[in-house]
């Protein structure tokens, strides 16, 4: 185990690609570089509210002790073998070009060397301004960085593709919001989380290089993604080979936040990895009722466009970004083709992961229609997903009538439900037995099998927003249970956490809802 203070890092990426080394924390446009110098703002005062023990010794990373240790991970101190700094991308945010974005409150302190593996880059998120804030202040509150610092875990032991997170350190500093968007700032408590991935380079760091027209850094950056990221492409169509693994990587990664129920709130081209992980933890949020068109982002309102159910079009929309800014270096000619397959790749990956949900065995004709039947049915029952699939693993083999049924699923449901709802639901539990009969596994295997695909505990938003109350209060004990049940989401260990969002959380702001303030 080294410690951070140690030389265990590499500067790969500052040492290959243009970049403005002066430092300069002033913002503007940085044309030309790909990344530019931001030594972390100093803070009053670093304490440690959180470490990831199990990460930190996948990385052989020494649990920091003394306080010039803890400093680095709240940017009061970057050691000679670090060089931080701040990306250069850009986007398309809600639809609509943005131009260059880059890491605003974002700060790469440089690739740390795992024994006997890769890299990843360690990144302190609210380590104050760089090039690349423009008129904000490169500062994150406590509540939004608890939020990415349990998220971004949680998705890890759902075993869902993600960046991880290393440490939460409060600043000692407030941090002036308006939190509402409603004219009514005030101060929170600061924190920074240490975010850790083997690169954090999204979709926009490419769509910047083209809209800049700097071809050659554009070919250079997508040769330098493959070696490292995807070294197993090579030969002379490895430009094409690899898109189409970014559009797997990301057909795949929908899947699973569609199989656990998670909307991300902010699919800008800015925050979809190259790698296909999730990214950039902002206003997200499980499912409680099933709802395609349930957007947590309140700045998201208007269109939905990142609603649950939009949630594989759009991303399907980003690859097409993604396409036109590799246009200078493939021809239009295979790169459609190659965005269209987003659809195919999709749906078979798709049904395969609601057929496990299932726990159908291989899927047979007539299963595409059950599938449907089954959203169509939860999205006018609306009950809560999580407990609905919960239920379903132990679903009686024999269901009579429409009360029995209805009686079943009593405890996912948010409104009583009406005759049609009933009838509704009837129909398709006893479409679902039918099909359950046909399988050529045993039902023991089936019920395996469920147990694996549906979580029984997920982080709600009213979950957050009560452990987030209580730590401005210095209360730290549902932030430490949280932070125990996330690691075994299939169990009933936690199972005090498993109930239908309460009824004070619906309409309350945080726990159902919220801005993209953080
Ligand atoms: P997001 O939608 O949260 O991914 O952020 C979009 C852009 O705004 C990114 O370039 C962020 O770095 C930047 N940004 C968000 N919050 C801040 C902040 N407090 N200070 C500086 N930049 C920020
Ligand atoms: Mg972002």
């Amino acid at each position: 185990m080294k410690s951070l203070r140690s030389e265990n890092y590499t500067k790969e990426f500052v040492s290959t690609f243009p970049g403005d080394d002066s430092g300069d924390l002033n913002p503007r446009q940085t044309p030309g570089k790909l990344y530019s110098k931001a030594v972390p703002t100093p803070v009053e005062k670093v304490t440690l509210l959180a470490w990831s023990g199990e990460l930190a010794a996948e990385l052989g990373i020494k649990k920091p002790e003394e306080q010039q240790e803890l400093d680095i991970l709240g940017g009061n101190h970057v050691t000679e073998a670090m060089y931080p700094y701040a990306a250069c991308y850009a986007g398309h945010q809600f639809g609509s070009w943005a131009g260059q974005l880059g890491d605003g409150r974002a700060i790469i302190l440089g690739e740390w060397q795992i024994p006997d593996a890769k890299t990843v880059e360690l990144q302190l998120k609210g380590a104050g301004p760089t090039a690349y804030s423009r008129r904000a202040d490169g500062r994150a509150v406590l509540r939004s960085s608890v939020r990415e610092y349990l998220m971004s875990e949680a998705m890890h032991y759902l075993g869902i593709p993600t960046t991880r997170a290393l440490s939460l350190v409060a600043t000692g500093e407030p941090v002036l919001r308006d939190m509402f968007y409603n004219g009514n700032a005030a101060y929170e408590p600061g924190a920074i989380v240490m975010r850790v991935a083997p690169s954090f380079l999204r979709f926009g760091n490419f769509e910047l290089l083209n809209a800049r027209k700097e071809h050659e850094q554009l070919r250079q950056l997508v040769d330098w993604t493959i070696s490292r990221y995807y070294p197993h492409i090579q030969g002379e169509d490895k430009v094409i080979t690899w898109f189409k693994e970014v559009i797997e990587r990301t057909a795949s990664l929908v899947v699973e936040w569609q199989r656990v129920g998670f909307v991300h709130g902010v699919m800008n081209t800015d925050n979809m990895s190259i790698l296909g992980l999730t990214i950039d933890y902002g206003p997200y949020s499980f499912l409680d009722d099933y709802d395609p068109d349930f957007t947590p982002n309140t700045t998201d309102l208007p269109g939905r466009r990142y609603a649950f159910g939009r949630q594989p079009s759009i991303a399907y929309w980003n690859l097409g970004c993604l396409a036109a800014a590799l246009l200078p270096l493939v021809e239009k000619d295979l790169l459609l083709p190659a965005l269209e397959s987003y659809k195919e790749v999709y749906w078979r990956k798709y049904y395969t992961m609601m057929g496990n949900k299932l726990g159908l065995d291989k899927l047979k004709s007539g299963d595409t229609d059950l599938i449907s039947q089954f959203e169509n049915t939860l999205a006018d029952v609306k009950p809560d997903m999580t407990i609905f699939f919960q239920l379903l693993i132990d679903l009686p083999l024999y269901m009579g009538s429409t009360s029995e049924v209805a009686a079943y699923f009593k405890d996912s449901l948010y409104e009583d439900l009406t005759e049609e709802q009933s009838a509704q639901l009837y129909t398709l539990i006893t479409a679902y037995l039918e099909r359950l009969n046909k399988n050529t596994i045993t039902r023991q295997d089936s019920q395996e099998l469920m147990r694996k695909t549906n979580p029984r505990f997920i982080l709600r938003n009213y979950l957050l927003h009560q452990a987030i109350e209580g730590l401005e209060k210095g209360e730290t004990e549902l932030f430490e249970k949280l932070q125990q049940a996330l690691k075994e989401p299939y169990s009933n260990k936690y199972d005090e956490f498993f109930e239908t969002r309460p009824g004070w959380a619906t309409q309350k702001a945080g726990c159902s809802m919220l801005s993209c303030s953080s």
